[in-house]
């Protein structure tokens, strides 16, 4: 089956042979739009058939490639019908197992015959033995020639074969290595030589075919140099492209918010607290930037309970002192609806229009918002991505504000640029986060915004205790409840599921509830999840926030934002589930007041060594930046757990987290690109961003 001599690596699928419509569209599910997508579809792992092993020195775990001669077929009946085929080497016996068979199958098997077979050994009762192994049945005098290279198992999608994907990365490979006038390669030779990378057309066909002498540790692992360099090309065009979006955006205007006005004083009057030093500092940078005619694009690092909120209030404040309309963006309807009834009362006497605006509103209100966002100048409107529906519209959008930023990811944060864009005119950002990320690796992630860091909690903020038991011993805990609540102090009771199940989830935390309202007979206790209503919600957070409630038992609804600081008392069952990111932000729900908190880590066992090790630093610290740091440690090479939830670009080779290390040498092959080559950028953000990139076309 020859390629097509003059197919291009950016040709579309179709032109492979062996697909058709049905088969493109299960490529497309896997991001496979064109060959050259193929080829950045990488192997999860390999199977080594190029060499045939004994069967006397076989050891259970391994995979093994075997020949031998059919001694016995016979099909076993009893729990459980299998075919049973034993084969001899002569060094020894290995008993294959079907529970899967023909009729026709069982014929074929024939003693006698020499069979050649591939898969996982384990231990049988009486011999070693393989289930379901890939199978042929071979002429021994004239046995066809084994593979030449390790044999690369491709991520599949329902539907999609194996053997698709191995002939159609064939197939994208002699387009790869016949391609002459038109190079793969993008990175010219000098940033190659600098930085030791092989070249694309030697890293792409060894990931794909490895020779058996490949370090198989090594490439499951995907440090192998070949597939860093892989990683390293996508973390630079991830760079490049976030950089090209900050250029562009700088070249747009914005309004200069230069007022300072008597708002600011009458907001300090009627606030509790005053703020702290590194508050302050923070302010003063956003409060710069928001002066300029070009638009911030801002971010604002600070760890869970570290006071982001009300700078981004007094933020919204100098932009509505210069007439200008204010869109906050939560990630949750809780966190709206919460930072409703904050700013309700933080602007309640400065003549400041709030407005709640939720996907679920009714015509009447919603016309009535519009109606204010068209004829009022002085609104901060709240709401989650509600708030960028086409039919609503701003009269004056100075500022937008995104809070929790981890929860929208890189692509939908972009994506709003988009939003906001009236001619060349652009409104200022804001965009708030908890994810505490080291410096190196936000200055790739982040590489469009500047950023500040509010880098200390405000006074009087005790640490979180944090213990961590088995969930057997649950019964403990009542006692714990019942103190925190006689001191008048309340409490999360937070319940996971491993899957994304919202239904078992809230099954879960419903019988929870039923559980501990009977067990605790005098205590209020509430529930709250994600399938309710929004007025019920809203009515019990308010319940909670007055503290009618004592006990709140919810999913993992309440992890982001959600602030009552007199809740003392976190318990977390099955944290073992959760990442580290996800651990921490949940357990940011109490420590917000000055009394002496505590979290309970409840884990079901057995608890693996890198489950063990992960609670043991949330017990250890609770500074996010440390978690951080020590996540990245521990997630070693070889863990794929990925960037959910951390607000962490999502890539397709590359892994921010895992290959951290590149990135400092990433920032140093940007620069040398915009310095001398610069013509290479376009090519490498179009082959790794594609069309995602349309949105920085500003
Ligand atoms: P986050 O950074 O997690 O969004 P919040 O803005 O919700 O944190 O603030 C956490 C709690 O700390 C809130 O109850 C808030 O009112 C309080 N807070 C914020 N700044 C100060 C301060 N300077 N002094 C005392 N309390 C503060
Ligand atoms: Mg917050």
């Amino acid at each position: 089956m020859a390629t097509k001599a003059s197919l291009t690596l950016t040709d579309s699928v179709l032109e492979l042979s062996g697909v058709g419509p049905k088969v493109e569209e299960k490529l497309n599910r896997v991001g496979i739009m064109t060959i050259q997508d193929c080829l950045f579809h990488l192997p999860l792992r390999y199977q080594d058939k190029t060499r045939l092993s004994l069967i006397g020195t076989l050891q259970a775990g391994q995979e093994a490639l075997v020949e031998g001669t059919i001694e016995i077929t016979q099909i076993k009946f009893g729990r459980r019908r299998s075919l049973l085929c034993l084969i001899n080497d002569g060094t020894g016996t290995l008993m294959l197992r079907f529970f899967h068979f023909s009729r026709a199958q069982q014929q074929r098997l024939e003693k006698g015959s020499v069979l050649r077979c591939y898969g996982q050994i384990r231990r049988g009762s009486q011999t070693l033995e393989i289930a379901h192994p890939e199978y042929r049945v071979i002429d021994p005098d004239n046995s066809p020639a084994i593979e030449k290279q390790l044999t690369a198992i491709y991520p599949l999608t329902e539907g999609l074969q194996q053997r698709t994907l191995q002939k159609l990365t064939s197939q994208a490979l002699d387009v790869l290595t016949s391609h002459k006038d038109k190079p793969a390669e993008l990175l010219p030779d000098e940033l190659l030589t600098t930085f030791d990378l092989p070249d694309l057309v030697y890293a792409l066909s060894y990931v794909h075919r490895p020779p058996p002498e490949a370090d198989l540790q090594l490439l499951k692992v995907r440090q192998h140099q070949t597939q860093q360099r892989l990683s390293f090309e996508e973390l630079l065009s991830q760079h490049l492209s976030l950089q090209r979006v900050r250029q562009k955006t700088q070249a747009l205007q914005a309004t200069p918010m230069k007022r300072q006005g008597q708002l600011r004083e009458k907001f300090m009057k009627q606030l509790d607290f005053t703020l702290t030093r590194a508050q302050e500092k923070v302010l003063g940078e956003i409060e710069q930037d928001l002066q300029k005619d070009m638009p911030m694009l801002r971010l604002l690092q600070g760890d869970v309970g570290s006071g982001k909120t009300v700078v981004s209030a007094l933020a919204a404040l100098r932009v509505l002192q210069s007439d200008c309309q204010v869109a906050l963006m939560a990630p949750t309807e809780l966190l709206a609806e919460q930072h409703f009834q904050t700013f309700s009362q933080w602007f309640k006497d400065l003549d400041v229009e709030i407005l709640l605006i939720t996907g679920k509103a009714s015509k009447s209100e919603r016309d009535s918002n519009l109606n204010i966002l068209n004829n009022k100048q002085r609104v901060i409107a709240i709401g989650t991505h509600a708030l960028f529906q086409k039919d609503i519209m701003f009269s004056n959008l100075g500022l937008i504000i995104i809070d929790e930023q981890h929860r929208f990811g890189v692509h939908q944060r972009l994506s709003l640029l988009d939003k906001g864009i009236a001619e060349d005119y652009l409104p200022h950002q804001l965009i708030m986060t908890a994810t505490p990320i080291p410096r190196t690796l936000a200055m790739t992630v982040y590489a469009d915004l500047d950023i500040s860091i509010i880098d200390a909690p405000p006074p009087n903020r005790q640490d979180i205790n944090t213990v961590v038991i088995s969930n057997d011993r649950r019964d403990e805990i009542s006692t714990r409840i019942k103190t925190a609540c006689d001191d008048g102090r309340q409490v999360y009771w937070v319940c996971t599921l491993i899957e994304e199940s919202e239904v078992l989830q809230c099954q879960t935390a419903t019988d929870t509830y039923q559980q501990l309202s009977e067990k605790l007979g005098d205590i209020n206790v509430g529930l709250i999840h994600g399938r309710m209503k929004n007025k019920e919600k809203e009515t019990i957070m308010a319940s909670f926030k007055d503290n009618k409630t004592q006990l709140l038992v919810a999913t993992t609804v309440i992890e982001v934002g959600v602030d009552v600081p007199n809740a003392s008392l976190m318990i977390i069952e099955n944290a073992e589930r959760l990442g580290l990111f996800q651990l921490h932000q949940l357990r940011g729900r109490v420590g917000r007041g000055n009394v002496k908190s505590d979290c309970v880590l409840m884990y079901q066992a057995p608890l693996g060594d890198l489950a063990r090790s992960r609670l043991k630093i949330l017990r250890n610290t609770n500074d996010g930046f440390e978690i951080a740091e020590k996540d990245l440690q521990l997630r070693g090479p070889g863990e794929l757990t990925g960037t959910r939830q951390t607000g962490l670009p999502d890539l397709r080779i590359a892994d921010i987290l895992r290959d951290a290390k590149l990135l400092a040498n990433v920032q140093r092959a940007a620069k040398m690109l915009q310095q001398k080559y610069p013509q290479h950028i376009d090519l490498l953000i179009k082959r790794w961003l594609g069309k995602e990139l349309d949105y920085s076309n500003v």
